[in-house]
């Protein structure tokens, strides 16, 4: 009778699990079925097959998954949101140029910047004084992760010999959004890199997301079907392929061979990418509102461990530059 019980209610439990796991993701999925309109051009990759609704290609670096009809790509593992779903036309899969241009192939082929052996890298630290951000089910402020995270970040990419400044260093300043960038401007940095943790209506959501300045006239991954995306080639814009290269490295350093689930690289128009003087993102680095994520925050050994991985894609980055 007891088991019968405890199977009953596992059952309704995993109904509402998977209930709740469909109805979070919805969002995505549904938001995803936006094709490409003209002009469009051809998959610059030679297909390989195609399994279980994606679309496979590879080079001798890259293996890249596209999920038909959807902004889905992974590229080794690690998931991207194109700003438009892709499509078939005469057999050829086709795609907006801005994607290929701009998100595929800053991956496949990073861009050249004037490499210096030590670079000036401004860490900034979400919220701060009465702006808690996000807080977890046991009201952890999301302003204490964001600025724990940029310490142990800062003290890795100095000993790497990098120059790090931060936006602000105690919980207690508070900063506008324009003046975050600003620094970055006031320094001449030559990275941005603001962090955040996330926060959801639900307790399951959990993972790791990576935001990139969306592209001019392009609709943000979190409002796929707006009619009037904004055209305006904000200053972040300048750096587009730059942005796409250190998403990649970063985010794929943070969701590989890691428990933490990928939630993938999103485009936002966030004020702080928007404004920034050098190539950007955004890291909101797990969800305060899972509890079990919440569980990690609370340990210095993820705290590091996530800072670690950050480190290990900035560096990545700087390898990739020609
Ligand atoms: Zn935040």
């Amino acid at each position: 009778m007891y088991i019968l019980e405890l199977l009953c209610k596992a059952r309704v439990q995993f109904g509402i699990y998977i209930f709740l796991a469909v109805f979070s993701a919805c969002p995505y999925i549904l938001k995803a079925d936006v094709y490409v309109e003209a002009p469009w051009v051809e998959f610059p990759l030679t297909l390989v097959n195609q399994t279980n609704g994606f679309f496979n290609a590879a080079n001798h670096n890259y293996r890249v998954k596209v999920k038909e009809k959807s902004r889905l790509v992974e590229i080794n593992g690690t998931t991207l949101w194109f700003h438009n779903g892709n499509d078939t036309h005469d057999e050829k899969l086709r795609f907006h140029p801005d994607d290929i241009q701009y998100i595929l192939n800053p991956v496949l082929e990073p861009p050249p910047i004037a490499a210096a052996k030590k670079q000036l890298i401004v860490l900034d630290p979400g919220h701060g004084g009465d702006d808690t951000g996000a807080l977890s089910v046991s009201k952890i402020a999301e302003k204490t992760v964001n600025l724990a995270i940029a310490k142990r970040l800062k003290l890795k990419l100095e000993k790497w010999g990098h120059e790090v400044i931060m936006t602000r260093d105690s919980d207690e300043q508070s900063l506008s959004l324009d003046e975050r960038p600003g620094i970055a401007e006031n320094e001449s940095a030559n990275l941005f890199i603001s962090l955040h943790a996330n926060k959801a209506g639900n307790e399951i959501s959990r993972g790791i997301e990576t935001f990139c300045l969306s592209l001019p006239g392009q609709r943000s991954t979190n409002d796929p079907k707006s009619q009037n995306p904004d055209q305006k080639n904000w200053p972040g814009n300048k750096f587009n392929l730059e942005n796409s290269w250190l998403a990649y490295t970063v985010h794929h350093s943070l969701v590989r061979h890691s428990s933490f689930g990928d939630r993938g690289i999103k485009r936002a128009r966030f004020r702080v990418l928007k404004l920034a003087p050098c190539p950007a993102i955004l890291i909101e680095c797990g969800f305060l509102s899972s509890k079990e994520d919440e569980q990690f925050f609370l340990k210095d050994s993820y705290l590091d461990y996530i800072a670690q991985r950050i480190a290990n894609g900035v560096q990545a980055y700087f390898k990739g530059l020609k």
